[in-house]
């Protein structure tokens, strides 16, 4: 049974990361609801001012728009045979349109959570930078590059995240403990939940959720 492969974490927790390299690893992709909603925040029109209003807060996007970008998005032929999602759910809204979608699309979910400290977290965040062609992440305090704003691998310039400010970091952080925290119960309660420590090394935590998804039936 092809599997859609879930990733909770906070904002910062490694998800991102994790992610990817799991999509390189198997070949579904990475379906990061962030990724797509910066993109459609940059077009010149209410949904697009609305959304992009939203993300500077820090606040969550709707639950509508957000169902409307997981169902086009999911519905694509790269997802017949399994899908990562980096993001979502972040509501038990959410949560529960990604139920009704996996039965529709005949997949099994295998959710896994990356815990990380919150002090680990803010450091995360407010260090993060991009490279703007590969996506490789790098921290300035945790995993500078060799050369300050350039990428090690193409030499492309690092981007800081708008919403990586210490302000907005706050406010996601405390959204998340709003909105998406209660979800852990959710998943753990029904004894879905895998749970990683996400403070190991990046290789590491990789490899215990190659691990978990090898050895999970999906359901
Ligand atoms: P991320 O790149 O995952 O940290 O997401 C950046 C921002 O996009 C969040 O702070 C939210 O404003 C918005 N966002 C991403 N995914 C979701 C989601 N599943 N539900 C609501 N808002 C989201």
């Amino acid at each position: 049974m092809s599997k859609i492969i879930v990733i909770i974490g906070a904002p910062g927790a490694g998800k991102g990361t994790q992610s990817r390299l799991l999509s390189e690893k198997y070949g579904y992709p990475q379906i990061s609801t962030g990724d797509i909603l910066r993109e459609m925040a940059q077009a010149d029109t209410p949904l697009g001012r609305k959304i992009k209003e939203t993300m500077a807060s820090g606040k969550l996007v709707s639950d509508e728009i957000l169902a409307e970008v997981i169902l086009a998005r999911t519905s694509q032929p790269d997802c017949q045979e399994g899908y990562i999602l980096d993001g979502y759910p972040r509501t038990l809204e959410q949560a529960h349109l990604l139920e009704d979608l996996a039965r529709k699309q005949q997949k099994s979910v295998v959710f896994m959570r990356v815990g990380v400290h919150e002090e680990t977290l803010f450091k995360r965040l407010t260090g993060r930078r991009t490279c703007a062609k590969c996506g490789e992440i790098y921290n300035v305090y945790l995993r500078p590059p060799k050369i300050e704003g350039v990428c090690d691998l193409d030499g492309a310039p690092l981007t800081h995240r708008s919403d990586d400010n210490p302000e907005s970091v706050s406010k996601r952080l405390e959204e998340y403990r709003q909105s998406t925290a209660p979800l852990i119960d959710y998943y753990r309660e029904s004894g879905r939940l895998v749970e990683v420590d996400g403070e190991l090394p990046v290789e590491e935590v990789f490899d215990k959720l190659r691990a978990v998804i090898e050895s999970s039936d999906g359901q």
